[in-house]
């Protein structure tokens, strides 16, 4: 008897044979146009050139080598990274997924502070690992698990008046995403994330921003909470940031780091030299190719196509997003439409309750979004007759 692999999402009946860049090809040959990226980590194209070659060479020197010793490899990393490193952290550690580094993250905070609370937000993702799922909302995540109750859920986008008013006194952190991506992709706006950064300084709160999808180029700057021109204590990274292989990063102040020393905190495969070889050649693409600039550009003209094809779409109430991390809110369960798209050769994913999501990689082309936007056009105008 051969195991049968749990998925944890339903099937999209698709059997992918190869991939290259912004396209995938079906075992039947059929070509689509990815804009699903698998939730955004091929954002740098599939099978990537440059992060390839980096891996095989890793490959062929040194597969095996744990932090406490030492290798050239994470220097190399380091180097990189230090060219992007949010504003004020001087040290960065390495886990394996997303919810892996948000639970680093939130040790820090309850390390360093003494505190138990942390602040969230209603429509937040943040991962499933029970730290990272108890400041995650809704109960298609939580129902059935033992989530932590010192966690505070606020309005996104809450006037600076009801943050004031409702941002307990005694939090250790807040955890915020700049462009709130599962709960439907929703930038946050400014002067939310200014007051929010007042409020949590004030209090004496970590103010922890989750960068694992709007990170790394995708919204037109390196990190998306520099259009806010607000400085986090702990900013955290995924998703894209290996060029598709499976790693993360939480940047801080080493005086915050430093709590976890001692063997507070640690994971096995955590900066294993693959994960860093990876990162260095994503870093070096980011930068060689210009490719937050690339995302900025490409993404306001995607918002334009789309708002252009659908105007007049009754069922769309609104297309938003930051560069290349864009929504098309419908009024209804996006899924039929999903499947519209990738019978016409577009991959998308949904967000939220009504909401179509694109998180196109950066090299897309004019073609490739003329080509979803007519599409999702015909898919919705179907679904109306
Ligand atoms: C996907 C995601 C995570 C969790 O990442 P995993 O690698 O799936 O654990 C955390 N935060 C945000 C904002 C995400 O989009």
């Amino acid at each position: 008897m051969v195991l049968e692999l749990l998925r944890y999402y339903g099937s999209r009946g698709l059997r992918v044979a190869k991939a290259h860049m912004q396209y995938i090809w079906d075992t039947g040959g059929r070509r689509y146009i990815d804009l699903h990226t698998e939730h955004g980590v091929a954002f740098l194209g599939h099978n990537n050139p440059r992060v390839v070659e980096r891996l095989k060479a890793q490959l062929d020197e040194l597969v095996v080598c744990n932090p406490s010793f030492g290798c050239s490899v994470q220097e190399e990393a380091l180097e990189k990274l230090s060219a992007i490193a949010p504003s004020g952290a001087d040290t960065v550690l390495f886990a394996n997924s997303g919810a892996e580094a948000v639970e680093a993250a939130l040790k820090i905070a309850w390390a360093y502070t003494g505190r138990r609370r942390i602040v969230t937000f209603r429509g937040s993702f943040h991962g499933r690992t029970l730290g990272a799922l108890s400041v995650t909302w809704g109960p298609s995540y939580r129902r059935g698990f033992p989530v932590l109750e010192d966690v505070v859920f606020l309005p996104f986008n809450a006037e600076p008046a009801v943050l004031e008013k409702m941002f307990p006194e005694d939090a250790a952190a807040v955890i915020v995403e700049p462009v709130q991506g599962e709960g439907g992709v929703i930038p946050a706006k400014e002067d939310f994330l200014k007051a929010l950064e007042s409020i949590a300084r004030e209090r004496n709160a970590l103010l922890i921003v989750d960068e694992v999808q709007a990170g790394f180029g995708r919204t037109g700057r390196v990190w998306a909470y520099e259009h806010y021109g607000i400085k986090p204590d702990i900013v955290v990274a995924g998703k894209a940031l290996g060029g598709g292989f499976p790693v993360s990063a939480v940047f801080t102040r080493r005086e915050l780091a430093s709590v976890l020393r001692g063997g507070r905190h640690g994971s096995t495969y955590a900066a294993n030299p693959l994960a860093l070889a990876a990162v260095s050649a994503a870093v070096s693409v980011l930068l060689e190719e210009d490719v937050p600039r690339l995302a900025g550009e490409r993404g306001s003209v995607f918002m334009e196509l789309l708002s252009d094809r659908l105007s007049g779409v009754r069922s769309v109430r609104e297309v938003r997003g930051r560069g290349l991390m864009i929504g098309v809110d419908t009024r209804f369960n996006p899924l039929p439409v999903l499947k519209c798209l990738q019978a016409r050769g577009v991959l998308a994913l949904r967000a939220g309750v009504t909401v179509v999501r694109f998180l196109a990689p950066y090299m897309v082309t004019e073609e490739d979004m003329e080509e979803a936007s007519n599409a999702l056009r015909e898919c919705l105008a179907n679904r109306a007759s």
